[in-house]
């Protein structure tokens, strides 16, 4: 299937240094920035460079390198953040949104890595 992106979005914005962001991490083909709103203690967005609605659009079209450091991203932001998710105390939460069903509201594709408090039930 085709996707369209729209690059008037928020996420497109702040990659074109169009409006500021609070950086926590940036790599070759990654940018992670505090959200304006969050939801816990730490929580980081983290998104591909190129323009990606959402997830199975990126597994879809973006190159290996680009999925590599993603991933890579995800786990820098962790350190950089003292999240520790192998055991022990603390831990933390990735996920992206899509879709309405989703309730997507940026359509950028975008990681959300919460942490620093209890989390509660995903569904909660
Ligand atoms: P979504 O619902 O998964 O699309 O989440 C979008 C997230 O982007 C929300 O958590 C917003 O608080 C966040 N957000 C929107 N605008 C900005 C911004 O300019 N900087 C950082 N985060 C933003």
């Amino acid at each position: 299937m085709a996707y369209a992106y729209d690059d008037q979005n928020i996420f497109a914005k702040i990659l074109r240094g169009e409006i500021p962001n609070d950086t926590v991490y940036e790599s070759a083909h990654c940018l992670a920035f505090k959200d304006i709103s969050p939801q816990a203690p730490v929580h980081v967005l983290v998104i591909p460079k190129g323009a990606y609605v959402s997830y199975d659009h990126f597994a879809a079209e973006a190159s290996d390198a680009e999925i590599a450091d993603f991933s890579r991203a995800i786990g820098e932001v962790c350190r950089i953040c003292g999240l520790n998710g192998a055991g022990g105390e603390g831990g933390f939460r990735v996920i992206s949104n899509a879709g309405p069903h989703g309730a997507q509201e940026v359509p950028h594709l975008h990681m959300h890595v919460l942490g620093g408090r209890p989390l509660g039930g995903l569904l909660a």
